[in-house]
């Protein structure tokens, strides 16, 4: 298959949107049972009958979840979750240390300064 190159990309406000507002968890219902499901999982055990449910459709025309998992697979090189992380907080000084950094919080502790109680919720 040969691909042409595409001048610009048609990505609509709706798109982006869509994304904006994707929800965390995705209901399937299964055995008149409601399931709970990780948006990007493909598989869900139903707690009723033990039975494996697809729960994504990987149609021929593109979802939103495509857009998802060529974002995750571009996360995946090297270097590239740090430049995100820098776009997800402007307002932060570069030199924080990220909640998560596990060096970080050995020097908060060694310091005996607390990290802020849930920085990222509102
Ligand atoms: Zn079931």
């Amino acid at each position: 298959m040969e691909l042409k190159n595409q001048p610009s990309l048609d990505i609509s406000e709706d798109l982006l949107e869509a994304i904006r507002s994707f929800p965390i968890t995705r209901e399937v219902e299964h055995c008149g049972v409601r399931i709970a499901v990780a948006p990007f999982d493909i598989y869900v055990d139903c707690p009723q009958c033990g039975a494996r449910v697809k729960v994504r459709s990987f149609s021929a025309h593109g979802e939103i979840e495509d857009v998802f998992d060529a974002v995750f697979e571009w996360m995946n090189q090297p270097s590239a979750q740090e430049v995100a992380r820098r776009r997800q907080m402007p307002s932060r000084r570069t030199g924080d240390p990220a909640p998560d950094d596990a060096q970080g919080a050995e020097t908060r502790r060694a310091t005996g300064t607390r990290p802020p109680a849930n920085p990222e919720l509102p």
